[in-house]
């Protein structure tokens, strides 16, 4: 371990400690590097399609962090962080302007053709004046909320939907898509949809998984896209890896999908200029 050069024992370090001392790390490092002026995270776009003739819809924007001493770090493992350690909504704010932002400086006309879904916290909603802050950056980078979709996750015990429900209300009226994202997982997943007006369900990857072996997901995936369709919903299926799967979903009534199957995560630049190339993104 000593004989190795520069930033390895470092990272080293970090995977050998244990989970809450890495997620203490973790949240410090993430304190820091949101005192900066420059964003710390890069940007990734994953495409998603609509399944029967696999035209390009949009793209979920993800962030990836390149840590100077601890290496890459998956949004899998600082984003839970960031929620424990209250700091979500700092960086959430600065992912959505960093995207805005870029989606400004793109001339091409495709950018406003496709939309745009960025990931939020439902912590956003505790804040009362969150829509007005959305519709604000959305007018100072003069980007319309019809192209940028809000996927939020309901893995935070949300007790009051009231206030929830409200500024859905409003960002739905400006036109702000609304994804309930990994739908199937959580705990309120019905009462959600019962009580907040999405436009769109994001089935999540469990169901996916299993779809092309397992008859009962099958069933599950197809009571969920007639439910979807009856409330006039969008349902979009995540982590598509395989042509069956992909085939199965599409046969049982789900529209869209995204997934390693029709494209990986790609740092933003890369994304738009094969779309400009007209190549698969
Ligand atoms: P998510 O919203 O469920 O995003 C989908 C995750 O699945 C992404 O992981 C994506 O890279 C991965 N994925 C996509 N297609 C496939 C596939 O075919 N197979 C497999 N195995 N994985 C696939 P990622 O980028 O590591 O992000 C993890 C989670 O972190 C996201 O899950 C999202 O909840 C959260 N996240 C990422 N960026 C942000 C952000 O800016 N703000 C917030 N609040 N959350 C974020
Ligand atoms: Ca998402
Ligand atoms: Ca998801
Ligand atoms: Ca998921």
């Amino acid at each position: 371990v000593l004989a190795s050069a520069g930033a390895e024992p470092q990272l080293f370090k970090l995977d050998l400690l244990k989970t809450a001392e890495r997620r203490r790390v973790l949240a410090e490092a993430l304190a820091e590097a949101l005192e900066q002026d420059t964003p710390f995270f890069e940007l990734y776009l994953q495409p998603q399609y609509r399944l029967a003739n696999r035209q390009l819809m949009g793209a979920e924007t993800l962030i990836r962090w390149q840590h100077a001493t601890f290496g890459t770090l998956s949004p899998g493992e600082f984003i839970p962080v960031a929620e424990a350690s209250h700091q979500i909504v700092p960086l959430d704010e600065k992912v959505f302007d960093a995207m805005l932002d870029w989606l400004a400086r793109q001339a091409l006309p495709h950018t406003q053709r496709l939309v745009w879904a960025i990931n939020l916290s439902i912590r956003h909603f505790d804040d009362h004046r969150f829509g007005d802050w959305l519709l604000a950056r959305c007018e100072h980078y003069g980007v319309p909320p019809q192209c940028i979709e809000l996927e939020v996750t309901e893995h935070v015990a949300t007790q009051d939907l009231s206030q929830v429900r409200e500024i859905m209300r409003s960002l739905r009226l400006q036109g702000f898509g609304l994804v309930l994202d990994d739908f199937g997982t959580g705990y309120t997943s019905l009462r959600f949809l019962k009580e907040l007006p999405f436009t769109k369900v994001k089935l999540d990857k469990v169901y996916v998984d299993a779809i092309a072996e397992d008859e009962r997901s099958q069933l599950l995936v197809k009571g969920i896209a007639d439910l979807a369709r009856g409330l006039g919903l969008t349902v979009v299926a995540e982590g598509i890896e395989t042509q069956e799967q992909m085939d199965v979903l599409r046969g049982l009534g789900c529209p869209m999908g995204q997934g390693y199957l029709l494209g990986r995560p790609r740092p933003v630049d890369s994304f738009l200029w094969r779309l400009s190339q007209h190549q698969d993104v």
